[in-house]
């Protein structure tokens, strides 16, 4: 299995309860390492350009306005598999479908509210990552 890098971010709904410990801790229970981390509050520009996948669905404004309502951290996640690792302990998006003891099952408050964002390939880890982190920021 190979080596690979994910982007994890843990959202303002789970940094306003408190929750972060718990996540961290169900995504080294996966065998997830973080090998980058940090505290951030994003401008509008910054979630905005993350998110410019969804740029025209109907949620877009209300999720940009979401992920900047608070503080958020931004973590490199390294591993087997990471990025459908990390896509399996964060559970379905929706917490309603999420598979039981996964984060989104066990903190997301709603569709929109889940607790945490990962990298859905590859290639989009690797644009994520360099779109959050400078290569020193990343020890693993
Ligand atoms: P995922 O985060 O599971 O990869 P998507 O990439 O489809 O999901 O969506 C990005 C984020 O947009 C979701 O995590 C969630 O915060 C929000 N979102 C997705 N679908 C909806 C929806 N139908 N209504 C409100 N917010 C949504
Ligand atoms: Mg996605």
């Amino acid at each position: 299995m190979p080596i690979q890098q994910t982007l994890s971010i843990i959202k303002p709904d789970a940094t306003a309860r408190n929750i972060t410990g718990q996540i961290v801790a169900k995504l080294e229970e996966a065998g997830l390492r973080v090998v980058a981390q940090k505290r951030v509050k994003w401008k509008q520009t910054e979630a905005r350009k993350f998110y410019a996948v969804h740029k025209d669905r109907p949620f877009y404004k209300d999720l940009v306005k979401f992920m900047t309502s608070g503080p958020i951290v931004l973590q490199v996640l390294e591993g087997n598999n990471a990025v459908s690792k990390n896509r399996k302990v964060m559970g379905a998006t929706n917490p309603e479908e999420a598979a039981p003891g996964t984060i989104r099952a066990e903190f997301a408050e709603n569709i929109e509210r889940n607790s945490v964002h990962g990298s859905d390939s590859a290639e989009n880890a690797g644009k994520e990552i360099r779109m959050c982190f400078r290569k020193p920021e990343i020890v693993g």
